[in-house]
């Protein structure tokens, strides 16, 4: 239970969820009052759903007290319980105009993505079926994750607008890269900011979005880059971000994010530069261990870079130096 007097900030509480996947629990944030919101929902899974009525109930509050759900990205450990949500509560479900089209159609959108790499990209980046089936699994299990919301019940709200969250007005910021729907909210007064994946204290992984997804004049690595510049400005005291504790000192955690991208880069370009070509062998390299997609998602974000900055060339399925 929190005390806080009517002049302090209003700090959000985390409800830190358990998605039983190798992405490791997802953090919900709670502002009970003055009108009780939640910034997030968890996946769709009963320990999930259970934990986040726990966390609730330690605040006296139900999913029918809620007056409003707020999603920062349309991925399903951010969001895969808002449909359930929908069912317990009065509460519409807000999220940025640009992450609308996914939330009404989540599940199919990510089984046609599996569909996508089965017919397309696995067999383009010549995935032998070992290295497929694995992969292939984690992205069903992600589409099985999640439900399409009611397009009734869902809000949008803007890049540059104000979100009421705990009896303060917090600034909406349009931070693509990991996701290119991803939004952080920042209150400017208290200096706090619900960073969601856009800045995690740990490595993120960008999203391979299916093309038409996102647009595709950059890499989401080069977007990432520049929504940390953007968040790098900020006068921030504490970080609210969607995996881990909250953190301080946003700044050294930025440095640190940029100086691990370069450093990996440099490493990819180095393996291609020695003959490994293909995605599975470096996969393989880069992320030892058996294949996950997070490792894919983060290797293709690489290798979309170097290939922005003229340093590789796909060709035929294969990455060749410049
Ligand atoms: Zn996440």
């Amino acid at each position: 239970m929190t005390h806080q007097t009517p002049n302090s900030p209003k700090i959000p509480i985390r409800l830190e969820l358990p998605t039983g996947t190798g992405f490791g629990p997802v953090n919900a944030y709670l502002f009970p009052g003055p009108e009780p919101v939640l910034v997030d929902t968890g996946l769709k899974s009963e320990p999930c759903w259970s934990a986040l009525l726990d966390g609730l109930a330690r605040h006296n509050l139900t999913p029918a007290d809620l007056h409003r759900v707020v999603i920062t990205h349309p991925h399903v450990d951010h969001c895969g319980l808002a449909n359930r949500l929908t069912a317990h509560s009065p509460a519409d479900i807000w999220i940025a105009d640009l992450g609308r089209p996914w939330l009404v159609n989540l599940p199919d959108r990510l089984l046609q993505r599996v569909e996508y790499y089965r017919r397309d990209l696995l067999p383009r980046w010549h995935f032998p079926p070992d290295l497929s089936r694995p992969i292939l699994n984690q992205l069903a299990a992600v589409a099985r994750a999640c439900e399409a919301v009611p397009p009734e019940r869902i809000r949008v709200f803007h890049p540059g607008d104000r979100l009421e969250l705990g009896g303060q007005a917090w600034q909406v910021l349009h931070a693509p890269g990991h996701a290119w729907a991803q939004t952080c909210f920042y209150q400017p007064h208290s200096r706090q900011l619900l960073s969601a994946d856009m800045l995690l204290a740990r490595a993120p992984a960008p999203v391979l979005d299916r093309p038409g997804d996102a647009p595709h004049d950059r890499p989401a690595l080069a977007y990432f880059l520049d929504s940390l510049a953007q968040v790098e400005q900020l006068d921030v005291d504490r970080v609210y971000p969607g995996h881990g504790p909250p953190f301080g000192d946003h700044r050294q955690v930025i440095q640190r994010q940029r100086a691990r991208l370069e450093q990996r880069l440099s490493e990819c370009l180095a393996l291609v530069r020695a003959g490994h070509t293909t995605v599975p062998a470096l996969l393989t390299r880069m992320y030892p261990g058996p294949p996950h997609l997070a490792g894919l998602w983060m290797l293709n974000g690489y290798l979309q870079l170097l290939a922005f900055r003229g340093l590789v060339r796909e060709q035929d399925g294969r990455f060749q130096p410049v």
